[in-house]
């Protein structure tokens, strides 16, 4: 069992807190999706915390701290951070700590090598500043954007102006998504990415429409198999509805634009199929059957 991206975005997404800068946690969470690509598997462990939360860290390993008149000495742990309440960009949402899971998704690894250096080097590109890099103290799990301001400008309330350097998701598949959630109330995020979220949306619906057009009593599961497969239609120009629109949508995400994402199976339609099958070892004759969708699904 190889780590789920999902699981790493789901568990990231937590564990930045509803307290981080929305630029912030969007380079972030790409940051995972582009590591993962290259097959590292990396967690945010930690975004914003308040300034009660720093003085619980701060107070660790430290005799007689406290703040607005808190006691916050906790003896029974080591000292893990030099930074009072305020003192972090962690305090304003603007930081985030990573750290490597194994690859079968279940341990948590603090080495810093050059899976680690690779991560905090696609983290930069995002516009991340590494505290692998700082000259003084060395914080390697430690990401930032502080948007150029400094702790009392940001006490002070000054808001960074954060710019995010992950690309916009495409038009037309964000339209698919919303349509994918409106009509089969998948509930999959809208922001233009394909995805394998999206691809198993598109293959529930894809089930929902064979059993009621067809009475295939296919369970929607969103996996790709055998029965799914066996109870696909032949469609072929002249063919309109929303399979035809599945089909166009599939096509049109994995980069086979059949001009227009519309359900009206056109000319558009047969050489975007055309051209799949013959990327893809089948007979191109324009026409969609089960080996089409099988190489479109799987
Ligand atoms: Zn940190």
């Amino acid at each position: 069992m190889t780590a789920k991206l999902q699981t790493l975005l789901t568990r990231s997404e937590k564990n930045m807190g509803s307290g981080i800068h929305p630029v912030v946690k969007e380079s972030a969470l790409e940051m995972i999706k582009r590591a993962y690509k290259e097959g590292i598997f990396v967690q945010i462990s930690a975004g914003y915390r308040s300034m009660e939360e720093q003085a619980k860290l701060y107070g660790q390993g430290r005799l007689g701290y406290s703040y607005k008149g808190k006691n916050y000495s906790d003896l029974s742990k080591p000292k893990v951070t030099n930074a009072q309440p305020g003192q972090s960009y962690h305090n304003y949402g603007l930081a985030i700590d990573y750290f490597i899971v194994s690859d079968d998704g279940k341990i948590a690894i603090w080495t810093v090598d050059s899976k680690w250096k690779r991560v905090a080097a696609i983290g930069k590109d995002l516009g991340f500043q590494w505290g692998g890099d700082w000259a003084s103290y060395k914080d390697y799990p430690h990401l930032e954007m502080t948007g150029g301001l400094s702790f009392s400008q940001l006490q002070a309330g000054k808001k960074p102006n954060l710019v995010s350097k992950v690309p916009t998701g495409d038009q037309i598949v964000k339209q698919i998504q919303k349509t994918l959630n409106s009509r089969y109330k998948t509930r999959i995020v809208v922001d233009g990415f394909y995805g394998p979220n999206t691809k198993k949306a598109l293959i529930k619906g894809f089930q929902r429409e064979l059993n009621k057009q067809y009475s295939a009593k296919l369970k929607v599961d969103g996996k790709w198999g055998p029965n799914t497969k066996a109870a696909s239609p032949i469609i072929r120009e002249g063919a309109n509805g929303n399979i035809t629109y599945i089909l166009q949508a599939v096509l049109y995400s994995e980069g086979y634009n059949p001009n227009g994402v519309d359900g009206i199976f056109g000319s558009g339609t047969k050489s975007a199929v055309k051209v799949f099958q013959k990327a893809n070892g089948l007979p191109a004759d324009g026409i969609a059957g089960e080996n089409t969708f099988a190489k479109l699904f799987a």
